[in-house]
């Protein structure tokens, strides 16, 4: 019997995780790792691979070796095992993708020399930490979910994508982080504001006439670079909801919460005060008075005009690194 199932997208990182097998299979011979690999599937059949591996009893442990779309199959297959969570095997994460946010909110950075040694080593001796989920609608969300301009960004970056692969100038410029940021320069120009009310929990609700964009974090990370929250933690049982009204304020609070910051962190205590719309809770609630796109996890969701996300706390045990 082996201990670990990997379910391994090869195309991952557009192709380059693929490579990086090899240096994997070492890592698993010198740490003694007894595992099996199972490629991860198109059209979103990754969800059934996951739930019958979980559900088989053959594993202790099921490794997303991916990005945040990987380890969001992963997670939705094991919560649709629907066994009781003694039952359910840990989940690991091999930051094998482009932003990485649930990995690197465990202190996994995807690259550097020693990362997919320390990545290996937690799902040989890593601590099992207790994992919240949220949930929305029949789907899980392990990353994040939003509404607003982020989703219109995924849109406009899959139109482009499908654009580029028909040009290999554009195949070879755009793609990863540079398909992102040119579908980021885009949207703004296209992007209309909608009124929305937000409840959290059993708080007064916020009315928001310009909301610009919303994010429900599950995570530190959002985007592979931004905190929000520095203080939010993927086992507090919290979610974190961050609005955005106007676009200064989705610049600003980008910008002040990107992990190199060039602003002092004085200066953005100061400013993060003033502008304070970040919010905790268990449950929350959005309606806006036209329909807006939302995404979870990277992926694009549906549009609508009623959202309620809920926070399962220690839905999953994660394999955390340790030291
Ligand atoms: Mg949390």
């Amino acid at each position: 019997m082996s201990d670990v199932a990997f379910l391994f997208n090869p195309s991952a990182q557009t192709g380059q995780a693929a490579q990086r097998w090899d240096d994997l299979l070492r890592h698993t011979t010198e740490l003694d790792i007894r595992f099996e690999r199972f490629d991860t599937l198109p059209d979103g059949r990754t969800v059934e691979l996951a739930r019958d591996l979980a559900r088989s009893g053959r594993f202790r442990t099921l490794v997303a070796c991916g990005g945040d779309g990987t380890v969001s199959e992963v997670v939705n297959g094991m919560m649709g095992a629907e066994e009781k969570p003694e039952n359910l095997p840990a989940l690991a994460v091999i930051p094998f993708g482009t932003g990485n946010n649930i990995a690197r909110s465990i202190g996994l950075a995807p690259n550097g020399p020693n990362n997919l040694r320390r990545a290996l080593e937690a799902v040989r001796y890593g601590a099992n930490l207790p994992f919240d989920l949220c949930r929305i609608d029949d789907r899980y969300v392990a990353d994040a979910f939003s509404i607003g301009v982020d989703p219109a960004i995924l849109i406009e970056r899959n139109t482009e994508r499908e654009k580029a692969r028909r040009s290999p100038i554009l195949r070879t410029i755009l793609r990863d982080y540079n398909l992102y940021l040119y579908a980021v320069m885009r949207v703004p120009f296209r992007h209309k504001n909608v009124a929305a009310t937000v409840w959290v929990d059993e708080e007064p609700p916020h009315t928001v006439g310009h909301l610009t964009n919303l994010i429900v974090n599950n995570v530190r990370v959002y985007a592979g670079e931004f905190v929000f929250e520095p203080d939010s933690r993927a086992n507090d049982g919290l979610l974190d909801v961050i609005l955005f009204t106007g676009w200064r304020d989705y610049l600003s609070k980008f910008i002040l919460a990107a992990r190199a910051s060039p602003v002092n962190p004085r200066v953005l205590d100061r400013v993060l005060k003033r502008r304070r719309t970040n919010y905790q809770g268990h449950r929350v609630r959005i309606k806006t008075v036209r329909p807006v796109n939302s995404q979870i996890d990277g992926e694009v969701h549906r549009a609508g005009t009623d959202f309620e996300v809920v926070c399962i706390p220690g839905a999953l045990t994660l394999k955390t690194p340790v030291g």
